[in-house]
């Protein structure tokens, strides 16, 4: 039985909408209109005594999640889950700001990626640590002074705002410095699934738990002055702001000390590397950020109504950070499986990797979200791309349709598709 027989099966046994239910069903796999096909849904739910539910409901989590309460009728079967969000994760707060994560604890199949929000205010520090994983960063807000060292000495040390993003490798000791006004809240992504916040090598506890006696060698101090190191971590913790960024350059020991690599990428003033009236994409990887070599990002943009068009990744998952806005996206995977999820700001979005899917604004205001992979390189595949590809009576065969028809599809690939 193909899919679309075993779905209209399903339609019919359900009965809801009676004879109309092939004529509803062929609109709701053929419409490309976002807003037909969740009048259908809306229609169907509410016409459908299947979908009455005597309770008990989580209304706000139902209003939430409409594509979840009453599924489009192509949705099919089982593929895990797809969502979480940060507003259901912990929060850790201490004096200086706060952190909480979303790995592969809260969302089982993310076993590639996992992410960390931190908010630092004016002066607080991140302290000096290292971790197993690299880290990837997006300043969501604010400004912050980072710190990295690398292994032959050298030291790089700037400042970011919004939009802008760093890399540090895993193993090299960073830090991360709230400035003025008002601090910044920032997401990290660590190519680990299992990455934990908690799980990191922090300078206080690296001194902290070596024999006095060693540390006096090691480091040539006095036993007064051991005697006043920290003693317990420091994790977050309030600071007074640093000085300007070319005094602490100067401080270290200018350009001699100065690392040769850029640690940060300042996306914000980078140009779109697509944009059109739907909304714009940044592609940003190893081609254009050199020393992110695990993971790739887009920051994509879109208009109310506009889509990022059907489309799938060869070389990793994807994890989605919603930044703003709402919207929906559809998965599909092997013997017919689909799912249709919504997503709001702080949201956290997962696509399995390979994994056809598409993004919809279905909001009045715009969507911001980040695509993450852990992959030197963003590639992409097109569904558009593909059919326009396809000798004509392969594509026929395969869809139905004929040549004419076809050539109604764009042939090329186009990350945003105008609503
Ligand atoms: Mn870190
Ligand atoms: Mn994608």
């Amino acid at each position: 039985m193909s899919f679309q027989d075993e779905h209209q099966e399903n339609v019919s046994r359900r009965g809801f909408l009676g004879a109309g239910s092939t004529a509803i069903a062929a609109l709701a796999l053929s419409s490309v209109s976002a807003v037909a096909q969740q009048s259908v849904n809306t229609a169907k739910a509410e016409s459908d005594h299947s979908f009455s539910d005597p309770g008990p409901e989580n209304r706000p989590l139902l209003a939430l999640n409409p594509d979840s309460n009453a599924p489009p009728p192509t949705d099919h079967g089982d593929i895990g889950p797809v969502w979480y969000s940060f507003d259901l994760a912990h929060k850790r707060v201490e004096e200086g700001g706060w952190t909480h994560q979303v790995t592969q604890r809260e969302l089982l199949p993310s076993n590639q990626l996992a992410g960390v929000n931190m908010r630092l205010t004016a002066g607080s520090f991140r302290e000096l640590h290292w971790h197993t994983a690299d880290e990837w960063a997006y300043m969501e807000y604010g400004n912050a002074r980072v710190s990295v060292m690398n292994p032959d000495g050298t030291m790089f040390l700037d400042d970011v705002g919004e939009g802008d993003l760093w890399f540090f490798p895993a193993g090299y000791p960073h830090s991360i410095q709230g400035l003025g006004p008002d601090g910044c809240q920032f997401l990290l992504v660590f190519n680990e699934g299992m990455f934990s916040e908690d799980n990191t090598f922090l300078l206080s506890e690296f001194v902290a738990h070596i024999p006095r006696d060693v540390l006096q060698k090691n480091c040539r101090l006095s036993s007064t002055d051991i005697a006043k190191l920290p003693t317990r971590q420091l994790y977050i913790f309030a600071a007074d702001l640093p000085a300007s960024l070319a005094s602490d350059r100067a401080a270290i020991g200018g350009p001699k000390v100065a690392a040769q690599q850029q640690y940060t990428f300042k996306a914000a003033s980078m140009p779109p590397t697509v944009k059109n009236a739907g909304g714009e994409v940044r592609i940003i990887d190893s081609s254009t950020f050199p020393v992110s070599t695990s993971i790739a990002a887009g920051v994509v943009k879109l208009k109310p109504g506009a889509m990022r068009e059907l489309h799938w990744h060869p070389n990793a998952s994807e994890w989605q950070f919603w930044i703003a806005g709402s919207g929906r996206m559809t998965i599909v995977m092997p013997e017919g499986r689909a799912r249709t999820q919504d997503f709001k700001a702080n949201d956290v979005g997962f696509v399995p990797a390979v994994a056809g899917h598409y993004v919809e604004n279905t909001g009045d205001t715009d969507v911001v979200f980040l695509e993450m992979f852990r992959a030197s390189r963003f590639v992409d595949f097109s569904l558009n791309n593909w059919i326009g590809r396809m000798p004509p009576e392969m594509a026929t065969a395969h869809l139905h349709l004929d040549a004419s028809t076809l050539r109604k599809i764009p042939t090329e690939k186009n990350p945003i598709l105008v609503g």
